[in-house]
């Protein structure tokens, strides 16, 4: 069995953390180390490794992290202010963790393209 990723072990309780939402297809959590006054951490329940390993039978849950992705913002009262989601890639892209996630930043207006500095 593939060893399991960080995000697995948060999901499963294994790592303590608090998880904001849950459902069969995702699941969201603060990052760690937040980069905006809201950094949440949206993943896929299923481990799938990167954007580049996707398939069609993944959209569901990938489709999944837009609504959640909505349904936080409209919590933390940023749905009309705005926030960034982002993605990261592999190597290139900045991705440390090998399990699909969307980072949802938000706090104030944000800085360029990249990672905000934290304010
Ligand atoms: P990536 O660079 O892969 O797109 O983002 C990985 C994110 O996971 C980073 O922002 C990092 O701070 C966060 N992270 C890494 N380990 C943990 C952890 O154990 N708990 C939480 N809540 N976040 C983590």
């Amino acid at each position: 069995m593939a060893e399991e990723t960080i995000f697995t072990k948060i999901i499963n309780g294994t790592i303590p953390s608090k998880i904001i939402y849950h459902d069969e297809l995702v699941s969201a959590f603060a990052d760690i180390n937040p980069k905006a006054e809201h950094h949440i951490l949206i993943v896929t329940n299923k481990p799938i490794p990167s954007v580049a390993e996707v398939t069609k039978d993944d959209e569901p849950a990938l489709g999944r992290l837009f609504t959640v992705a909505r349904k936080i913002a409209e919590d933390l009262n940023v749905n009309e202010s705005g926030y960034r989601l982002i993605v990261n890639v592999g190597k290139d892209g900045g991705q440390e963790v090998p399990h699909i996630h969307m980072h949802l930043l938000a706090g104030g207006k944000l800085g360029g393209l990249g990672f905000p500095d934290k304010k």
